[in-house]
């Protein structure tokens, strides 16, 4: 399959707002936010959904929500709360098929998120 968006961003084809990046993965701000800080954690290595990743890669997937965790702690959002979200595919509303995590918070967030 071709390269995802994502991919161009981990690769500086395509510019984005990075807020972190490390050897795993890479953060950026999402181009049409749902919530005053929304921020898309990916990892680097593309799993198109959350279906396809195995097993042996639970330790991926807790290093995205730590990192998420710790964006927050470190914009000063933890305390207050935030929302993490992994959609996936057609039901869930998944866009881009590369799996990441949403980081939504920086006021009270009602109701669901698509
Ligand atoms: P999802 O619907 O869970 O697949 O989420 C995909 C998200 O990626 C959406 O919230 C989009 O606004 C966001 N998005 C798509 N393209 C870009 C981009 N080039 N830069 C930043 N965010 C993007």
């Amino acid at each position: 399959m071709s390269g995802s968006i994502f991919e161009k961003i981990i690769q500086r084809e395509i510019p984005a707002d990075i807020v972190f990046e490390d050897e795993t993965l890479i953060a950026f701000r999402d181009r049409s936010p749902q919530a005053p800080v929304h921020v898309l954690f990916v990892p680097k290595h593309r799993y198109d959904t959350l279906n396809d990743v195995p097993s042996t890669e639970a330790e991926l997937l807790g290093t995205l929500m730590l990192a998420a965790r710790n964006y927050a702690q470190s914009i000063g959002m933890a305390e207050d709360g935030y929302r993490l979200v992994m959609n996936c595919n057609r039901n869930g509303g998944q866009t881009v098929y590369h799996i990441h995590l949403h980081l939504l918070g920086g006021a009270p967030l009602t109701g669901g998120f698509a």
